[in-house]
Order: C-alpha cells, then sequence, then structure tokens
C-alpha cells in the first residue's frame, strides 16, 4: 500500500507526510499519556440548548456570503459555528461573521427608529421617520441642489439592493454615488 501511495504522490511529499503524521501521533499519545488531554465528561458534552436544531445561514455583513451554520433554540439564536461544507467560504470566514451572533444579540442593537430631541433620545415611528428624513433631503435639493448630496453604498448591499440604490441617487437628481468596500 505504502509502495501505491508514494507513486501516487512522489516521494518526497510522501516522507514529508509520514514526518508529519509520525509526529502528530507521537504529541497526542504523549498529551493523553501524561494527563495534559482526556477524553470529555458526559456532562461536558450535553448540549446546554436541548430541542435546539442547527440552521444553515449565510453572513449578512458583506455581500461574499460565507456560510454560518446557526444553532436555534425555540426560535431564538443561541450559538454559532462554522459551516465547513459550504461552496464559498468552505468552512472560513474574517472576524466579522466569526462575531455576527453576538452583532445579533447585543444589547445596544438599534431596533427601532430613535431620534434625538433636547439631549434626549426618543423612539419614532418607521412612518416619522421616512417622512422627517424625505423631508430633509428635499430640503437639501431645494436650498443646495440635488448635487450638493452624495450617496455611499455598502458592502452588505445585494447585487438587487445596489441597483434599487442606484435608481434612487438618480431619482434625487445626481451621480454622486459610490460603493462602501471595508471603510
Ligand atoms: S463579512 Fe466576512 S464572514 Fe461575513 S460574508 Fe463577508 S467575508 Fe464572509
Amino acid at each position: 500500500m505504502y509502495k501505491t501511495l508514494q507513486a501516487k504522490i512522489g516521494r518526497r511529499s510522501f516522507l514529508k507526510m509520514l514526518a508529519v503524521g509520525a509526529g502528530v501521533g507521537a504529541t497526542s499519545a504523549f498529551a493523553s499519556n501524561s494527563g495534559i488531554t482526556r477524553s470529555a465528561t458526559k456532562e461536558e458534552i450535553k448540549n446546554p440548548f436541548p430541542g435546539s436544531k442547527m440552521v444553515k445561514t449565510i453572513c449578512t455583513a458583506c455581500s461574499v456570503g460565507c456560510g454560518i451554520l446557526a444553532e436555534v433554540q425555540n426560535g431564538v439564536w443561541v450559538r454559532q459555528e462554522v459551516a465547513q461544507d459550504h461552496p464559498i467560504s468552505r468552512g472560513g470566514h474574517c472576524c466579522k461573521g466569526a462575531d455576527m451572533i453576538d452583532m445579533i444579540k447585543s444589547k445596544v442593537r438599534l431596533k427601532h427608529p430613535m431620534v434625538k430631541t433636547k439631549g434626549q433620545w426618543k423612539r419614532i415611528s418607521w412612518e416619522e421617520a421616512f417622512t422627517g428624513i424625505s423631508a430633509k433631503m428635499n430640503a437639501q435639493r431645494n436650498k443646495f441642489g440635488a448635487d450638493t448630496a452624495m450617496f455611499l453604498g455598502s458592502a452588505k448591499m445585494s447585487t438587487e439592493q445596489a441597483y434599487y440604490f442606484r435608481k434612487f441617487s438618480a431619482m434625487y437628481g445626481t451621480n454622486n454615488i459610490d460603493h462602501q468596500a471595508r471603510i
């Protein structure tokens, strides 16, 4: 068997693999025999989230769309794993994706439109937010012209969202539009 393998992958690579394999085997045996490592106890491998299920999803922090395995219990995202079999990221992602669950569960996450009046933040409705923002944008355009505005896209945008963003900028009346990648 060794000779067949050696013929397939080349002698030098074969010897290197043997050396690495022997090293890993020796290290594991040493760690185990000397008490550095041990088998996990039943308590340690018990799932702290009984009844949870793994849901395949993607990171939304940029358009790469790396794979994430979300562990969900009673409709709540409780733990995160890397999706090893994802065809794009293949088990890897950046620090933003690794922290995705914290971004979702963060206590300081903004969940509603807020407005600051006289130094105090106050929750407002989406309707009030849309009306207020569009009134300010129109006032800006009427007073100074559309080209005094700049539209800056997001790395989170999908192709379709980028299309609508471009349309929105054109309807406002300016070509001042750019992409935002990792700023
Ligand atoms: S932010 Fe990072 S993990 Fe998320 S999709 Fe982009 S590259 Fe992948």
